[in-house]
């Protein structure tokens, strides 16, 4: 959706109002006390009341914008930014773009959407042909102060403090179509996925393929030590020995995905904390992933944000 149509669709408060409304609708209410499917529409208050046990839900509540005090047209801006640009856009030119007094509430809203992002592709497991890589990015320890980052011991490359290990998944299929020019990947490129690593242990690496990969699935890796059990939860684990001079010819699209992502963090957000590098990464890989949707991008994302769990985004550590 471009300006002009959003501006057109979207002119006021109310207008966004009504479209959240039609949206929640569409999802379906659910009581919080009884588990009720049926209620009232009480449009002065914009709360729903149970048919059965009378208890009220507000329009927000339930939904990724309860506890927030930002006008709904804000979250519609929000959304509409952050699906319409092909870079991301940090918190402190959406500040400037809604002309909001305080930092804090938008770069949270922010957050939140990033959060449903990743709780919308986390619904569906990829499969297929899967590389698997890990990448490390540039994130800083927030929960530290900046003397105690000072005072710790420098490790470099692989597990330093300046680094946050991530797991990218990339899900392809072979290209049977006649070959195109300057093709240079023999595979399709289809699915991404990005998960933090809390460190390299191989259960950890198990329980994130569990998640994220389908049983059904061809996995490839280089045979790097934490992938030795790979096999024991996908069908085929297919492990090569890269060349060191060219690691990235045998994960092609891995590695792509990782420098692409790299390029997008480094450009827009500069450093990001390791507490939320995950959320940053789920939008990367969700926009990534609806790359042929178009405007259709927008209303999507509306209804994960109206639909996923408030809690879940807000109290799981994802
Ligand atoms: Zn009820």
């Amino acid at each position: 959706m471009n300006l002009i149509k959003f501006i057109e669709s979207f002119p006021d408060e109310n207008a966004c109002i009504l479209k959240f409304k039609q949206i929640r609708d569409d999802v379906g209410v659910t009581c919080r006390k009884c588990g009720g499917k049926q209620h009232y529409w009480q449009q002065t208050i914009l709360q729903y009341q149970c048919k059965n046990c009378k208890t009220r839900t507000t329009l927000r509540s339930g939904t990724i914008l309860q506890s927030s005090n930002l006008p709904y047209r804000y979250w519609f801006i929000a959304i509409h930014l952050m699906t319409s640009t092909k870079k991301s856009i940090s918190a402190l030119e959406m500040q400037r773009q809604l002309g909001h007094k305080f930092y804090e509430p938008v770069w949270y809203m922010m957050q939140k959407i990033r959060k449903s992002m990743g709780a919308r592709d986390g619904q569906y497991p990829i499969n297929k042909i899967v590389e698997l890589d890990e990448g490390f990015f540039e994130s800083v320890d927030t929960d530290k102060s900046a003397e105690e980052r000072k005072g710790e011991k420098k490790k470099r490359g692989r597990g330093s403090q300046k680094q946050s290990a991530v797991m990218v998944m990339a899900s392809t299929v072979h290209d049977f179509g006649p070959p195109k020019k300057k093709q240079k990947k023999p595979t399709k490129f289809r699915y991404v996925r990005m998960a933090v690593m809390d460190n390299q242990k191989s259960t950890t690496v198990d329980s994130i393929i569990k998640q994220n990969i389908h049983y059904d699935s061809v996995i490839k890796t280089d045979n790097y030590t934490s992938f030795v059990n790979i096999k024991e939860n996908v069908w085929t684990h297919h492990a090569e020995k890269s060349d060191p001079a060219e690691p990235e010819k045998m994960l092609p699209w891995v590695h792509t995905m990782i420098s692409n992502a790299k390029r997008s963090l480094l450009g827009v957000h500069h450093m990001v904390s390791k507490k939320y590098i995950q959320n940053y990464l789920d939008e990367f890989c969700y926009k990534v992933n609806r790359r042929y949707y178009g405007e259709k991008m927008f209303d999507r994302l509306l209804i994960a944000c109206a639909s996923v769990n408030y809690n879940c985004v807000v109290n799981e550590n994802r």
